[in-house]
């Protein structure tokens, strides 16, 4: 695990030297989704705080096993109506916003106790590639909306670029569509792009966040068809 570890930051830290930028400027989500509890304690116990799930049920008995590390977590898979009170209630972060009825569903069950809820809006940079994420023209409408929200903080864009291509110009265009909303008036901080196989790619480009499972946990198993 510590190798593993070690190596993904060495990686980050050597593009954001390359891109001009501080390595602490990018911040490593791990993705655990598939691994059990015992791979997070032991990334935890090398200084990993966060960790990326994309399955509520799987990710709550993780939670449960793990609590008391004072773990922060990250909701990055698709999200259903039915588990928004449960990713209200249990993770730090939501980095899939593609829909005004999500987000105020997620904002109206977040928990009164908690602080808000950290969300980014999912892009559609690959146009009909990918069927995820909001188109780049329905952008500045969502935010608009989610921003006003009282239960979310609205950090900034996340995307997936379509696999096979080349990834750099879909991340620049998502760091042009942040930079054009702080430029009417919000004020983002938060690019959520880059994984085990293109993290260079999006820290040259302006990410924040790299989303890393594969390069530290190992491959996963393949979904069955
Ligand atoms: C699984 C997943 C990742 C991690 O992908 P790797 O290729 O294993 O690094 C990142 N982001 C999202 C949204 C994912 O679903």
């Amino acid at each position: 695990m510590a190798p593993a570890l070690d190596a993904a930051q060495a990686r980050i830290a050597e593009a954001a030297a390359r891109a001009g930028r501080r390595a602490d400027e990018v911040a490593l989500v791990a993705v655990s989704k598939t691994f059990p509890a015992e791979a997070i304690r032991a990334a935890a116990a090398c200084g990993q705080r966060d960790f990326g799930e994309n399955y509520v049920q799987e990710a709550r008995a993780k939670q449960e096993e793990l609590a008391g590390l004072g773990l922060v977590w990250h909701f990055i898979g698709p999200i259903q109506s039915n588990k928004t009170r449960d990713i209200a209630a249990h993770f730090d972060w939501v980095h899939g916003i593609e829909r005004e009825k999500i987000a105020r569903r997620l904002s109206e069950q977040r928990p009164p106790g908690l602080p808000p809820l950290n969300v980014c809006i999912q892009v559609n940079v690959s146009g009909e590639a990918s069927k995820s994420g909001a188109a780049p023209g329905e952008v500045a409408a969502l935010a608009g909306v989610v921003c006003n929200l009282p239960g979310l903080k609205l950090r900034g864009l996340m995307a997936i670029p379509e696999a096979g291509g080349d990834p750099r110009p879909r991340f620049r265009l998502l760091c042009e569509l942040r930079d054009a909303l702080n430029a009417g008036g919000l004020a983002l901080d938060t690019l959520s792009m880059g994984m085990s196989q293109d993290l260079e790619s999006a820290i040259l480009e302006g990410a924040t966040i790299v989303r890393v499972g594969t390069a530290i946990f190992g491959s996963r198993p393949k979904p069955r068809p």
